[in-house]
């Protein structure tokens, strides 16, 4: 039997079947959706673990009776797949080599010198590669974004004007990450390092020092109360600059960026760090002189390579002044008078919760940080003082006028206050490094007469947030990340130059950025089926229409069809709308996901604002991360080309679950293939064969199977599919052989239901062979819309459940003792414990508590008669944590005697009154003496 056939005999018929293509009806709803991929290549192993979750969920709900809907589209927007043609045209032989190794033949490379066809190539392949995967799509709503899609370029047209309208998208001045080479802004697709980082904002200190400026980058402008001295860096050379009408004293990178950012620089003459040395300058906030001094973590590259010392709050200052004052050889080397260096105290400025009042000198004692040099140590300790500062933190009263604010507050006051008494300005950096395409590293610049999204708007992020708070997100821990990124995201440059998309339609020079035109497109999927079929044209459509079909404005115009079909497009979309779920990794949460939020609150009422995310991580493989220097990108086309899309599809699911990162073992697949295929064997021979009688056991294993269904349906539900899979098939597996092994020939009616439980459990992650089980078992229709197994809570008997570990336990006694005494023994003797000590052993299993239980057990006179023995008994009870409700142990043995003789290779005895060593005396509840002869 192999695989692929399976594959495509099932997927053949699930197409002719359309099961997989969903329409309103009477049935609750669940919409799914990923953000789309990008065409520029094929889907390798990593992207599709992602897009396989929504697969199983999905499949899952369908079964579990929603009318599922899983849709799936093409990302075409930006500059990539433009600049990739561009070079196959030049016949860049780098370019040329990656369409090579994806397996494109030479004769066709050709024809990617033309963007277009990138789009309909990589769709077309994408769609094929999905389907021989079994992805349960909806493919009659798919489609590909840009202008080549007029539909798609008319909706984003009408989302632009509707934000304009509401005054989000503004014109003007505007810092972006931009690439000096390439001359243009630079959006995380167009990055080969640093997606997500964006421009972030520094206050530049201005320090008066003689007739010029020293300058001085903080992101905390908050601090100035607490500044003791500044820092240089004694080797590197600073430059003396004409910044506009002032002269500012900076490192030579800093004075090239800030050309840049709207200031007119003019070198003038180059200053050591060192003749900086002990000298003073009057700093801005507090106006008082501070001494200037060495250290080593000042970095041209960042800031103004100066920087202001804040030791109370500051790990690396404290740190650094630390080095200074024991040390006075050291201060002597520079030229520093050491008593007056000695002099310098931090100076407490903000409340912290959890901290004294000196949080830098009280983490660096923690953490036993030794000098400025220890950076990894500083690395941590400044991560650890300054987010719980900044967010919790309370002015003190050495801040003056800023006494009592919150230091998020007090922040925004103060630079405002420093930068219009001309204290202080701006700069901006970006948040990380970012590398362009081209190689380039990037830096911000501020452009003019660029288009922006505000999302900066304190009214949006408000409504943002509250979105954050009402909706399901899985696992809920990023929840806190979801908010955070609403707080820190800036106003968002939408425009490009050039590349594929929608251009702006009030403004047509400009391009919609790849970022801006993917943020509410799952509510096109709802009736993109409509324009794929030509049902309605694309040229009549205008915003009228859209605002007809999402939010339920009036319309008088028929767009060349009738009243019904437009309304049956109404009400398609508020069928579907909001979206449930929508899956994605964890590297969008801080661009895709979050635009999709704020944007959904904007343009659509609340009752249409996503009610769930699921964010999964990065996707290792052999516990190594995928890259292309290690040749481990593997594609999801060629993987089940070679294994079967059911062996790939649960070794994509099992490899992880969580933010925490998943890992593909690949060797893993050849086991999954054994254990799949046995279990077709297994089904198909057993199915409806066995013994009519009823046992024990079988009402053990019912149990066992109904309580691993309750906790597969928790583990689906919120998507850990691994737990799923090991709960739900390994678990399972494992118990049904215990089972086999212990009744020889299953209850019929049982084994019957386990098979058909088992195999449902399979079908979302392994939907060929479970088509193809359910076939065999003369199922009619489809496993994959058959009704997913539900528990019954009733079967979940504790007591039941602990027969077989009772039978396990007295034979792993047996065996150990016959181990430890190397006994070869003929006959075991076993006795169970005495009525009268489950009497106690129940009170135990109430109480759990040794004074509690005595207190109950010695209101009755019996026990109380029995004296000594009880209250060992239960001491011995609680320590070894026998906690069990009443079982007929005897009636149990004599139920599985044939079954332990087996095992144990002894003829069994249960209570004789034969007892020559007088082993009763030593039976307590679940645990009976054993006596071998
Ligand atoms: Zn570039």
């Amino acid at each position: 039997m192999m695989f692929r056939t399976m594959d495509k005999k099932w997927q053949e018929r699930w197409e002719k079947a359309r099961i997989f293509e969903s329409d309103p009806d009477n049935r609750e709803k669940f919409f799914v959706n990923l953000p789309y991929p990008y065409m520029n290549g094929y889907l390798h192993l990593g992207r599709a673990f992602t897009f396989l979750r929504g697969d199983i969920i999905s499949r899952y709900k369908r079964m579990k009776g929603f009318n599922a809907l899983y849709p799936f589209a093409f990302h075409c927007t930006g500059t990539p797949i433009v600049a990739a043609a561009e070079r196959i045209s030049e016949g860049e032989e780098t370019q040329i080599n990656n369409l090579k190794k994806m397996g494109i033949p030479d004769g066709e490379i050709e024809n990617f010198k033309d963007p277009v066809y990138w789009t309909k190539h990589f769709s077309e392949e994408m769609t094929e590669h999905l389907k021989a995967t079994g992805f349960g799509i909806d493919w009659r709503r798919s489609f590909i974004t840009t202008s080549l899609n007029p539909y798609y370029n008319k909706f984003i047209e009408w989302q632009f004007r509707k934000l304009k309208e509401k005054g989000l998208i503004a014109i003007g001045k505007h810092p972006v990450i931009w690439c000096p080479k390439c001359k243009n802004p630079v959006g995380d697709h167009a990055r080969l390092e640093g997606e997500g980082e964006t421009p972030q904002e520094f206050t530049l200190l201005k320090f008066e020092f003689g007739d010029s400026y020293i300058i001085a980058a903080t992101l905390r402008p908050e601090t100035v109360f607490g500044q003791t001295n500044l820092w240089v860096d004694p080797e590197i050379e600073y430059v003396k600059t004409k910044v506009d009408n002032e002269i500012w004293i900076m490192s030579k990178e800093c004075s090239e960026k800030l050309k840049n950012q709207e200031k007119n620089i003019e070198v003038i003459e180059t200053v050591k760090g060192k003749e900086l040395l002990g000298k003073y300058a009057k700093a801005p906030g507090i106006e008082r002189e501070i001494m200037i001094l060495p250290s080593s973590f000042c970095d041209p590259d960042k800031g103004t390579g100066i920087v202001t010392s804040v030791p109370s709050d500051a790990p690396d200052d404290w740190m650094g002044i630390y080095d200074l004052q024991k040390d006075k050889e050291l201060c002597e080397s520079y030229n520093l008078n050491w008593d007056e260096v000695k002099k310098i105290k931090p100076i407490p400025i903000i409340k912290t919760k959890g901290f004294g009042e000196l949080p830098a000198v009280e983490i660096c004692k923690k953490l036993r940080v030794k000098s400025q040099r220890d950076r990894e140590l500083l690395e941590k300790a400044k991560k650890e003082v300054y987010s719980t500062g900044f967010y919790t933190g309370i002015m003190n009263e050495n801040c003056g006028e800023y006494e009592g604010l919150s230091v998020m507050e007090a922040k925004e006051k103060i630079k405002r206050k420093l930068i219009d008494s001309k204290k202080a300005d701006i700069m901006y950096e970006p948040s990380g490094n970012v590398l362009c395409r081209c190689l380039t590293k990037c830096i911000v610049k501020i452009v003019k007469d660029q288009w922006f999204i505000r999302y900066n708007d304190p009214e949006w992020k408000k409504r943002t947030h509250k979105a954050v708070e009402n909706m399901n997100i899985i696992p809920d821990t990023v929840r806190k990340q979801f908010h955070y990124v609403v707080d820190w995201l800036n106003d968002w440059a939408c425009t490009r130059e050039f590349g594929l998309g929608t251009r702006l339609p009030w403004d047509k020079k400009w391009v919609i950025e790849s970022l801006s035109d993917s943020t509410i497109y799952m509510a096109f999927y709802t009736i993109s089926k409509y324009f794929n079929e030509g049902t309605i044209k694309a040229d009549v459509i205008d915003d009228e229409f859209f605002d007809y079909i999402f939010l339920g404005k009036e319309t008088t115009k028929n767009y060349g069809v009738s009243k019904e079909i437009l309304e049956k497009m109404r009400e398609e979309f508020e069928y579907w709308y909001p979206f449930d779920l929508r899956s994605s990794g964890k590297d969008l949460v801080q661009n895709h996901l979050t635009f999709c939020l704020f944007n959904h609150t904007a343009i659509f009422p609340e009752k249409y604002w996503p009610r769930g995310f699921a964010v999964n991580g990065w996707v290792m493989i052999d516990a190594e991360k995928m890259s292309t220097s290690k040749g481990n990108i593997t594609l999801l086309r060629d993987n089940v080309a070679k294994h079967g899309a059911d062996p790939i599809r649960m070794m994509l699911a099992f490899a992880g679950e969580g933010v925490d990162d998943a890992n593909i073992e690949t060797q893993f697949v050849e086991t999954i293939k054994e254990r799949l295929i046995s279990w077709y064997e297994f089904a198909i021979k057993n199915y409806n064969k066995g013994r009519e009688t009823k046992m024990r056991v079988d009402y053990w294993i019912e149990a066992v199977v109904n309580q691993i269904m309750k906790e597969t349906d928790d583990a689906m539900e919120n998507m850990m599919f691994r737990t799923a899979l090991q709960k739900g098939f390994f678990d399972l597996q494992r118990n049904l052989k215990w089972y086999l092994r212990r009744c020889g020939i299953p209850n019929k009616e049982t084994i019957s239901w386990i098979i058909e439980v088992q195999t449902k459990i399979l079908a979302p992650f392994a939907p060929h062979i479970s088509e193809e089980i359910w076939e065999k078992l003369g199922k009619k229709g489809f496993i994959s819309t058959a009704e997913w197994p539900e528990y019954d809570e009733t079967k979940i008997d504790e007591t039941i459940l602990k027969t077989e570990d009772y039978i396990k336990s007295v034979i792993d006694d047996i065996r150990k003792i016959v181990k430890v005494a190397k006994l070869e023994g003929k006959n075991v003797y076993v006795y169970t414990a005495p009525e009268w000590t489950w009497e106690i052993a129940e009170i135990v299993e109430k109480k759990k508590n040794f004074n509690e239980s005595i207190k109950e057990v010695m209101k009755n006179e019996d026990m109380r008669k029995k004296g000594k023995i009880v209250s060992k008994l239960i001491n011995e009870l609680i320590k070894n944590r026998i906690f069990s409700k009443k079982m007929d142990e005897a009636d149990i043995l004599k139920e599985s005697k044939e079954f332990i003789e087996k095992e144990v290779e002894m003829k069994l005895e249960i209570n004789k009154d034969y007892d020559p060593k007088n082993k009763k005396l030593f039976a307590i509840p679940t645990k009976p003496a054993i006596y071998i002869e």
